[in-house]
């Protein structure tokens, strides 16, 4: 049997609580939890950012992980967006800050957050890619590489324009496979042609993947009726050759619970698998819903709070499932700190978006659909 590839824990979606000054701040005991569990089933790769999680997963991670497991049982990554930045000094310092948030010592993997579109040129402007080669000739980074959300031509574009990198993340998942916007399957072959190894972010698409069309659930559960529909996305990314991890932003225990099983009891995709999956595939295609990984870039610029990634799920739970009270339920405790109808349509979250959604028009739907 071919080999799987390793598993990763992506900090960028954590379990809340409410705390006593009302807000909601991230769920450290339940993290604790959800690091232990994934660390007993032999997993190690942990992968961070200074924005996920509202600019506090590094911190988090500092306390679930770094403070309570030997530095050398686990390897960390973390990335540096240089387009957030307004200069180069501030660029920068953004390395030593998460070095200091996350008390890491140094960097396993350490990523270029983001490029593509705009996003790129701050890289150049800053320096950051010859400041980051010599972080690595100081040992503060093991391995050196970047993250990506653009087409395959511009990929091509920044790699064949800068010195090699030790490896590449993209979003790959069997839903943008064929994607036009996303072409996950055109940049991880741009990788492949390189040499590089891929790490693949978003392999159930924010945990859309889970949630699909009952004639997609159908076709697979009749291919393989044993195992759990999460296990599709994780062993199609992870059934790629040249993929180094996959990573995965659970949200709870049980999640980090059936992954670990999965990645570690099921092996890749079968043909008979494969095919049932290539049939899946096209009936999600063919149900028109919101492209939206709840990445949460678009919130952290939002003048008025909208809680952009929940109203754009209860759009989503209406459209694959056509059942309005449970869509409206959905919408109604998810956006309550910020309806879509509080938007002012500014744009700054269209800006934000790596997937390129619409957010305002979607916006508008929600509201009124279920304002
Ligand atoms: S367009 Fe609306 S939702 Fe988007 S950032 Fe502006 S106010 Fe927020
Ligand atoms: S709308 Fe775009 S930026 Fe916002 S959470 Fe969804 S994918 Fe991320």
């Amino acid at each position: 049997m071919d080999e799987m590839a390793k598993f990763g824990f992506g900090f960028m979606r954590l379990p809340e609580i409410e705390g006593a000054d009302g807000e909601m701040h991230i769920d450290i005991d339940q993290a604790k939890e959800m690091v232990d569990i994934f660390m007993d089933a032999g997993f190690t790769y942990f992968d961070t950012a200074r924005r996920y999680h509202f600019g506090k997963s590094e911190a988090a991670l500092k306390e679930a992980l770094v403070d309570r497991y030997p530095r050398d049982s686990f390897q960390l990554a973390s990335k540096l967006p240089a387009w957030v930045a307004k200069g180069p000094d501030e660029a920068r310092a953004m390395f030593d800050a998460s070095l200091d948030q996350t008390s890491a010592g140094y960097f396993d993997f350490f990523l270029m957050h983001n490029l593509g579109e705009y996003r790129t040129k701050a890289f150049d402007e800053y320096g950051i890619w010859d400041f980051l080669f010599q972080k690595k000739e100081d040992g503060l980074i093991r391995k050196l590489g970047l993250s990506f959300h653009d087409n395959a031509a511009a990929l091509e574009a920044v790699l064949d324009s800068h010195r090699p990198l030790d490896f590449v993340q993209l979003q790959i998942n069997f839903a943008d496979w064929e994607n036009s916007l996303i072409e996950s399957r055109k940049c991880y072959e741009v990788a492949r042609a390189r040499n590089l190894p891929v790490v693949i972010m978003e392999p159930l698409k924010g945990g859309s993947l889970v949630h699909l069309p009952a004639a997609a659930v159908e076709v697979l559960r009749e291919a393989n009726p044993e195992v759990p529909l999460a296990s599709w996305g994780l062993r199609f990314a992870a059934s790629l050759p040249g993929v180094l991890t996959v990573l995965s932003g659970m949200s709870t225990a049980d999640q980090v619970r059936e992954n670990t099983r999965i990645m570690t009891s099921l092996g890749p995709l079968n043909e008979q698998e494969r095919v049932a999956l290539e049939q899946a595939r096209a009936i999600l295609a063919s149900v028109p819903t919101v492209p939206c990984t709840s990445c949460g870039y678009c919130v952290e610029g939002c003048p008025e709070g909208v809680r952009i990634p929940s109203a754009l799920y209860a759009l989503n739970i209406m459209t694959l499932f056509d059942d309005m009270p449970m869509a409206s339920h959905e919408y109604d405790w998810r956006t309550a700190g910020g309806r879509a109808s509080s938007c002012i349509e500014c744009g700054a979250c269209e800006l934000a978006c790596p997937q390129h959604i619409e957010v305002m028009k979607e916006l508008a739907r929600a509201a009124e659909l279920f304002e």
